[in-house]
């Protein structure tokens, strides 16, 4: 696994990049200049790793874009120790942001494939999330709520209800809503049954998917 002043050279520029497209939380700039990229992602598309796009993972998935990454980290508004879940696993590179934002990270994941992969890779960089679970998002990690940030990383067709319910009081959902395209999605829990809803701009997801386990 090499890490070289190639790789972070790019990184700076990628950090350029996201910061041009209205980026500012410097705690989210900082983790993208210090994270690996091209270690989440297959040898064969290293030399995109520095580009600010999405590329292909195992199991039909992806690795989100950069700045999609930073977008959600920073409607998040992560301070240390904040107990965050996120929704989709995947290569792990958006919990190693969150865990470079101090967060107490939970990750859950649908797919066995990545889970493994994933649980293997991410302490070998030293990234070590409170938990990482094999299971289905839709439900929230119940026996570990409530959360003062919940993230989905792939593209709700609505808003699963138990994550709602898992939120602290002040807490904040972040979700990408919609089919085929998603909008971005905040929502920051009031009180008991109130939620303040703030729609963002369109991006574009995998889908999370129901029932599989
Ligand atoms: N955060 C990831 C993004 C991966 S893409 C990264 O930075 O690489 C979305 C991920 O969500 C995929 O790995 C997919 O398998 C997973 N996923 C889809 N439906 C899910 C569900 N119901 N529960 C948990 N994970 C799910």
């Amino acid at each position: 696994m090499i890490d070289n002043f190639k790789h972070k050279g790019m990184r700076q520029q990628l950090v350029s990049t996201v910061k041009s497209k209205g980026i500012t939380n410097e705690a989210v700039l900082n983790a993208i200049g210090k994270i690996p990229r091209h270690l989440f992602m297959d040898s064969s598309f290293l030399d995109h790793a520095y580009q600010d796009k999405a590329f292909p993972i195992a199991a039909d998935q992806t690795i989100s874009q950069p700045y999609t990454v930073a977008f959600q980290s920073e409607l998040l508004q992560i301070n240390k120790n904040d107990k965050v879940l996120e929704i989709g696993t995947g290569s792990g590179y958006q919990t190693a942001v969150l865990c470079e934002l101090g967060a107490k990270v939970y990750s859950i994941e649908r797919q066995q494939e990545l889970f493994k992969k994933t649980s293997k890779f991410l302490p070998k960089l030293g990234y070590r999330a409170k938990k990482l679970v094999f299971g289905d998002g839709y439900k929230g990690l119940v026996e570990e709520a409530p959360f003062k940030s919940i993230i989905v990383t792939a593209g709700a067709p609505f808003v699963p209800k138990p994550l709602l319910a898992q939120l602290t009081i002040g807490g904040r959902l972040v979700i990408p809503v919609g089919d085929n395209v998603q909008t971005m999605t905040l929502f920051i829990r009031k009180g008991e049954k109130e939620f303040e809803k703030t729609e963002f701009g369109e991006f574009r997801f995998v889908p999370l998917l129901e029932d599989k386990n």
